[in-house]
């Protein structure tokens, strides 16, 4: 049998590729070396909770183009996300918004944070933020940066905030009414019978085989073209050098009780707790089950056998990337896409949008 495409990954990037190569009447086959579809959006379901395997998922967008095309896969809900920040024994909204400023200084208006956060910022001497750390400084100040930015970063990314790119912080909206809600986005929820059933449909009717490695199996499976979204650097068995990942272990738990700690989202921001944050899953579907399950995330440098998450995109790696890059552009046959492919800390919106525009190089 060949194909006309071998789609290298089931995740978003290669389910919405399978499903438009399927509707311009293409024979797709999609392999995964997982023993399920999703990638990183799986979602499990415990107890009638949908459960984010590999991490919180929260699908914002504002581009209505992108917010039609998913909901053709799924009914979306209303959350909204409102993450709370713990440090030590103090409680803040997130993203940065006048709750946090009024908690944090005892203010009430946003002429006295802006006060506030400006006369910080005038003592730092800033131009133009060079990493992270002055980017955030120059954003919010010392207060905000020390209690809420430092401790979560440096154990995010295993990095000093001086060692990160400035752009990282960028993605937190920074604002100055009572708003708790962490996008900016015209969009947002979460499928309310959770995403992997959103990527059922995506790949309904199409061929997939499941704990199938790419490596194992390419001599014998005929194909044209593939589409490849794994790790860019692991295709050339790293011969370049080796891209960072940060890698994340969840410690997952059901508990006897019905509500955890009152939020989808508890981030501790403090460097001496060990994890990053506290997921409770049913509040994503705003669940009433009587039992509850919760994740704590522990955030590690990724090695050879780890799951990636997060590509580090600092110089040092972007400029190898670069590199692999170059070699991918010379493969006739073979094409690179997804977070892992592209090695861009995209989130589930772009990756979608970056499906479609390849489609349409690739299918018209
Ligand atoms: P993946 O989902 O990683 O899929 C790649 C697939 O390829 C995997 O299933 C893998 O098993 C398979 N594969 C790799 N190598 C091989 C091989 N050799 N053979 C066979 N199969 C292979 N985005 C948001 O918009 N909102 C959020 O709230 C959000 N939260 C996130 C939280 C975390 C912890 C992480 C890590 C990411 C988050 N994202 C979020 C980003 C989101 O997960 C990605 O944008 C999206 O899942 C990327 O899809 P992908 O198809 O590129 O990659
Ligand atoms: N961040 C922080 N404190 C927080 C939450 C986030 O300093 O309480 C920083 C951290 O550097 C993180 C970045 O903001 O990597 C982006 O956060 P986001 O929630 O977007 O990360 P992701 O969803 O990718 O895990």
């Amino acid at each position: 049998m060949k194909y006309d495409y071998l789609v290298v990954g089931a995740g978003l990037f290669g389910a919405v590729f399978a499903h438009e190569a399927k509707k311009a009447g293409k024979n797709c086959l999609v392999i995964d070396k997982r023993e399920h579809i999703g990638g990183n959006v799986y979602t499990e379901d415990v107890e009638g909770i949908q459960v984010h395997k590999y991490g919180a998922h929260i699908f914002h967008t504002s581009d209505k183009k992108i917010w039609d095309y998913v909901n053709q896969f799924a009914e979306f809900n209303n959350y909204i996300n409102s993450p709370v920040a713990v440090y030590g024994d103090e409680l803040y909204n997130l993203p940065f918004n006048m709750n946090t400023f009024s908690k944090m200084w005892g203010i009430k208006t946003p002429d006295e944070a802006k006060e506030i956060i400006a006369k910080q910022i005038a003592e730092l001497n800033i131009d133009e933020p060079a990493n992270l750390e002055e980017q955030a400084l120059k954003l919010v100040g010392r207060d905000v940066y020390e209690k809420l930015i430092k401790g979560y970063t440096q154990k995010q990314w295993g990095r000093e905030c001086t060692e990160l790119p400035a752009f990282i912080i960028k993605r937190l909206p920074l604002r100055f009414t009572y708003d708790n809600n962490y996008f900016n986005d015209r969009y947002q929820g979460i499928p309310v019978d959770g995403y992997t059933a959103m990527v059922e449909k995506m790949l309904e009717g199409t061929e997939v085989r499941l704990s199938t490695d790419y490596f194992d199996v390419k001599d014998e499976i005929e194909a044209d073209k593939v589409i490849y979204t794994g790790m860019i650097d692991s295709y050339y068995d790293y011969k370049l050098g080796v891209l960072e990942y940060r890698s994340v272990r969840f410690e997952t738990e059901k508990l006897d009780c019905e509500n955890y700690q009152g939020n989808a989202v508890v981030n501790y921001t403090a460097a001496d707790v060990p994890y990053t944050r506290i997921i409770e899953h049913k509040h994503f579907n705003f669940g009433k089950q009587p039992v509850t399950v919760i994740s704590r995330e522990y955030s590690s440098e990724w090695k050879k056998g780890d799951e990636p998450y997060y590509p580090v995109n600092n110089d040092r790696n972007n400029d190898l990337y670069e590199q692999y890059k170059k070699l991918a552009e010379s493969e006739g046959k073979v094409i690179f896409g997804g977070r892992l492919g592209q090695y861009k800390y995209y989130d589930m919106d772009k990756v979608i949008a970056a499906a479609l525009d390849m489609c349409k190089e690739q299918l018209g």
